[in-house]
């Protein structure tokens, strides 16, 4: 368990929540259940979003999709058992009806819903097969002479579990507020750093969410932008920002062993490669082994575009690890990576003498047990999936730990695998790749316990696309150009981009745009390409396109990874104003491959808003993954980079990092003033926020 500070310095909050009048053992048991356990983790055991019972919505304004408050008649009453007991209520108010139903409930309470008696009811609206219902709304009888009353304020509703109603917690919650101590003893954001950031008074913004006043502001709590909100957004950010960057510092103090080497298997792969690196790579080489010589751990994290070139810079950083006598690990995230980076490290490596290792969650029986036991032995380079991280996987000597495509684990798979070289005060460097560019900001944030460099150069021979943006209005001369194309002996990609989820609705699209381009290329081989063709006919096609057979090649977004076709130099893009600036370059990225200057037109469907102009604007301008990445994130806000793409993130209570990207720069400031000047208050905040996920991080 971590130290706390004593309660003198901490006051009130640190007191644990039998100390409220009114809280015994079970009723603490259930708090414990949520993590409250302390006077404070109710203070900051913050609403996860708020219902609004103070007005009533006609059932003519109802929507699918929204939480309402609705008054009506019921007009008939029906037990029924489809697949389950069911009991329906049909709810009449003026000319429209709505339909409660209830799949849980008892003989009291269905007999004691009548036709004629009036109900105010409260849910969520859903379309239904047969219009719109609630599945189980709250509900309440009223007196159909006498208006109802209606609450005076949003309700919060808190994270909560089994056995612990809102209203108990809610309770509980208040009792503690009562505790609240005076603003200066609660606040841990030094006066001089809150004054710069013009933020509202911790105190106030905690009353004010936990209990919104009547006439506060609905849309702005609702969409949690609400000065009250941000100002709590802020202090969770920033707790975040401090936890990382005060991990970082521990593992910083522990030993690791110095990887200098000598640097003859370097010299030998280098020589090896039939190309030189560019400057980008040397210099974050450099920066890689400036740090592998130290006795600290490296924590550094290598972002480059797709082709920047990474795994060459991962096989140095393994190379110097094997020159020390110390072993590598290498993991990513699926087998198929994982599986590419073994063959890449095999042809580089074997002609060195150093046989690769191979680890992967098919792996099993003999074959697991012999690998686990070269492991155990020792052997230099061992390449895998996350199978790497299981128990019973032990390293002799592991020195370096590389992580390919961070972004998808969390932090806590990083620092799992960071474990398993931990001997004690020995811990392994680290070395995390990413091909997402990632903007500095939001690196700063998702990755404060790791330095960033950045490999912001493609090796040369690639030539930059020329990218023009043209009206859908245009699509015949666009067509047309296509024919001139394909009669100079260029081939052609055609995206048909449907936002459709439905994989069927997209190859629907594709077809269409195929027949289309059939008919008006007489002469040219067209063909189709989309995710519902079968693997082998995906393969034939893609084999056909490669050998220079088909010209024109129609397909869904499938192509937007993994495809290398170099002759290709025409790309079609169609509704690009409706895909993100990351997709459109990731998929841009499959021409400009070989020598030919390529193109690329983006297709659109005018009028064209002020937003998605400006974007398309972005790629024309530039081919620069990382300015790109700073763009969109200026112009969308991260959801696309990280948001819900992302696995194993910390969630948060009330940050949204979509939302609340703005705030990260200044976050990061502060934090670091903190650290710097004001470590007991940081340790408190990191407390308050993080507590038991602390633990775990520590464990
Ligand atoms: P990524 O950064 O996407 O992982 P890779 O490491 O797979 O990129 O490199 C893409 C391709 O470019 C590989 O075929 C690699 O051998 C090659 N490559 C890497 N560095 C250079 C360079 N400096 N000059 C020429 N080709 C290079
Ligand atoms: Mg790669």
């Amino acid at each position: 368990m971590a130290e706390r500070p004593g309660l003198d310095d901490a006051g009130a909050g640190l007191a644990p929540v039998e100390t409220i009048v009114g809280v015994g053992p079970v009723l603490a048991a259930a708090l414990g259940r949520v993590g409250l356990t302390r006077v404070q983790d109710l203070w900051f055991h913050l609403p996860l979003r708020y219902e609004d019972r103070t007005r009533i919505t006609p059932l003519a304004d109802l929507r699918g999709g929204e939480h309402a408050q609705v008054l009506g008649t019921i007009e008939a009453v029906e037990r029924g058992f489809a697949f389950r007991p069911q009991l329906k209520v049909a709810l009449r108010e003026r000319t429209h009806t709505l339909l409660l139903r209830f799949f849980h409930f008892n003989r009291a309470q269905a007999e004691q819903l009548r036709p004629g008696m009036q109900l105010l009811c409260y849910g969520e609206v859903r379309l239904g097969a047969r219009g719109l219902e609630m599945v189980h709304p709250q509900y309440r009888r009223v007196d159909p002479q006498v208006p109802p009353t209606l609450d005076a304020a949003l309700s919060p509703v808190h994270p909560t579990t089994e056995g612990l109603g809102q209203r108990r917690l809610a309770n509980v919650i208040a009792k503690g507020l009562a505790l609240l101590p005076p603003e200066p003893e609660l606040e841990l954001i030094p006066a001089p750093l809150l004054r710069r950031c013009g933020l509202a008074s911790l105190r106030g913004a905690l009353l004010y969410v936990h209990r919104p006043p009547p006439d506060a502001p609905v849309e702005a709590l609702m969409r949690g932008t609400h000065p009250a909100q941000v100002r709590l957004a802020f202090e969770e950010l920033l707790a975040r920002h401090l936890s990382l960057r005060s991990m970082r510092e521990r593992v910083r103090r522990k030993m690791a062993p110095s990887l200098g080497g000598s640097g003859h298997l370097r010299r030998r792969l280098l020589a090896n490669l039939g190309f030189a690196l560019t400057g980008a790579q040397q210099r974050v080489v450099g920066e890689v082994l400036h740090d592998l010589a130290l006795s600290h751990p490296m924590l550094r994290l290598v972002q480059g575009d797709v082709g920047s070139g990474k795994t060459v810079v991962a096989a140095l950083a393994a190379l110097a690890a094997v020159e020390s006598g110390y072993q590598v690990a290498l993991m990513a995230p699926t087998e198929l990576l994982a599986e590419q980076h073994r063959r890449s490290f095999a042809a580089w490596l074997s002609p060195l003498g150093i046989e690769v290792e191979w680890m992967a969650g098919k792996q099993q029986g003999k074959a697991r047990e012999r690998a686990l036991q070269r492991v155990a032995d020792g052997a230099p380079v061992v390449v895998g999936t996350n199978a790497l991280m299981q128990e019973g996987v032990s390293f002799a000597r592991l020195g370096l730990v590389i992580v390919d495509e961070q972004h998808r684990f969390g932090v806590q798979q990083r620092l799992a695998l960071r474990a398993k070289g931990d001997g004690g005060d020995q811990v392994p460097h680290q070395l995390v790749l990413t091909a997402t560019p990632i903007p500095r900001t939001l690196a700063m944030s998702e990755y404060a316990d790791l330095d960033v460099s950045s490999i912001d150069e493609l090796p040369p021979g690639r030539t930059p696309v020329h990218t023009i943006a043209v009206s859908s209005a245009r699509r015949s001369e666009v067509i047309q150009r296509l024919r001139t194309a394909c009669a100079e002996g260029r081939q052609v990609y055609w995206v048909c981009t449907l936002i459709e989820e439905s994989e069927q609705l997209r190859a629907q699209a594709a077809e269409v745009t195929h027949a289309e381009l059939v008919q008006a290329l007489p002469g040219t081989r067209v063909a189709l390409l989309h995710g519902r063709m079968k693997a082998g006919e995906k393969q034939a096609t893609m084999q056909a396109f490669k050998a220079g057979g088909i010209s024109v090649l129609v397909a869904t977004t499938v192509i937007e990874v993994g495809v290398d076709v170099p002759n290709a130099s025409l790309m079609v893009i169609e509704n690009s104003e409706r895909l993100g600036l990351a997709q459109l370059h990731q998929l841009r990225g499959r021409v400009g491959r070989g020598s030919t200057a390529s193109d690329c037109v983006l297709l659109y469907q005018p009028p064209l808003g002020r937003l998605a102009r400006e974007r398309l604007q972005v790629l024309r301008e530039t081919h620069d993954g990382f300015r790109i990445a700073e763009r969109d994130l200026e112009l969308r806000g991260p959801g696309e980079l990280l948001g819900t793409r992302q696995t194993g993130q910390v969630a948060f209570r009330v940050a949204d990092l979509a939302r609340d990207a703005h705030l990260l720069p200044m976050v990061q400031q502060v934090g670091e003033a903190m650290l710097g000047h004001y470590p007991q208050q940081s340790s408190r905040l990191i407390e308050r926020w993080l507590g038991s996920a602390l633990l775990y991080a520590d464990a």
